[in-house]
């Protein structure tokens, strides 16, 4: 008899280029990736660039530079996103024609007075029944019955999307895809088995699997990190200001995020070859080091 053999785990780093790496991006990078090699997996780089305008001219020549500088090693090309927008578009109007999504024509505006929950407005399906402007977004039809996942790290989750959410955006009024939308397709095309990324998005997963019911198609495991904060306790990233990592100081950086990552290191590691480093942290990585945790305190972020 044949053993039965489980999936291969495929994980990903899906940056979106609105500028170089910082210390908090290199976290998910790092996390991500230890996760996928300590599987013995695949691991994969996607750039989400189907965001023009808040994205930064070079920033993905960047992003890769610092990647390979540390030592990173992707599987199969880089994947840019925007080149599925095809793709994403018949996903989108499939979705309408099943009518589990519809036209939109309220502006920011509209929706100033409604109530608010921790994804910001929640829609209150003023469009459900029906819009005449050929100036729409699309949204998708959303239920609350609550969704249900285990994040890896953060544990139960659960939010009725209907009431804390409302129906969401899937294509913009300007045409632009949605990164619901883009996420979840591209994940499943790509056969991520595995999401590793920060806890910022923790409240963005379960519209995600609504997405992925309404699809067909299977709900990957979770894993939320927790993010890097600089001293004024906000998110690094670009909008905080964060520096992009250095590429002089590669070792002691790399050591520095494990040591935030709340991992094992040892005397004299930053003194080994970048190899070294990485075959040691694969070695004794346990993202359980990182169980529950929301934030990393600041300490030195270069
Ligand atoms: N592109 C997103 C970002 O850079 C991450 C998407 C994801 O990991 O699902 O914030």
């Amino acid at each position: 008899m044949p053993t039965s053999q489980s999936t291969p785990y495929i994980g990903r780093f899906a940056p979106s280029p609105t500028g170089p790496l910082h210390f908090g991006s290199l976290l998910a990078a790092v996390a991500s990736y230890l996760q996928a090699k300590s599987a013995n997996g695949q691991w994969i780089v996607r750039i989400e660039d189907i965001d023009p305008p808040r994205e930064h001219p070079g920033a993905d020549k960047l992003i890769l530079d610092g990647l390979e500088a540390y030592g990173f090693e992707w599987d199969g090309p880089v994947i840019y996103q925007s080149k599925d927008h095809e793709r994403h578009a018949a996903v989108i109007a499939g979705l309408v024609s099943a009518g589990h999504a519809y036209p939109c024509s309220c502006s920011r505006r509209d929706l100033s007075e409604v109530r608010r929950g921790s994804l910001g407005a929640i829609y209150p399906g003023t469009c459900r029944l029906g819009c005449d402007s050929k100036d729409v977004a699309i949204r998708v039809l959303t239920h609350d019955q609550p969704i249900e996942f285990i994040d890896e790290l953060q544990g139960a989750q659960s939010m009725r999307l209907e009431s804390e959410s409302g129906d969401f955006v899937i294509r913009r009024r300007d045409g632009l895809v949605a990164y619901h939308l883009a996420v979840v397709q591209d994940d499943a095309d790509q056969g991520i088995t595995e999401i590793v990324r920060g806890i910022d998005l923790l409240d963005s997963t379960p519209r995600h699997i609504h997405l992925q019911n309404l699809l067909n198609i299977p709900t990957p495991a979770y894993v939320h990190i927790p993010v890097a904060e600089n001293a004024e306790g906000q998110k690094l990233s670009k909008l905080t200001g964060a520096a992009a990592i250095p590429t002089e100081k590669v070792r002691t950086t790399l050591v520095a995020a494990l040591e935030a990552l709340a991992q094992e290191t040892c005397e004299g590691l930053e003194a080994q070859s970048v190899t070294d480093i990485w075959a040691w942290a694969t070695a004794h990585w346990q993202l359980q080091a990182l169980q529950g945790r929301k934030n990393i305190a600041p300490q030195h972020y270069f």
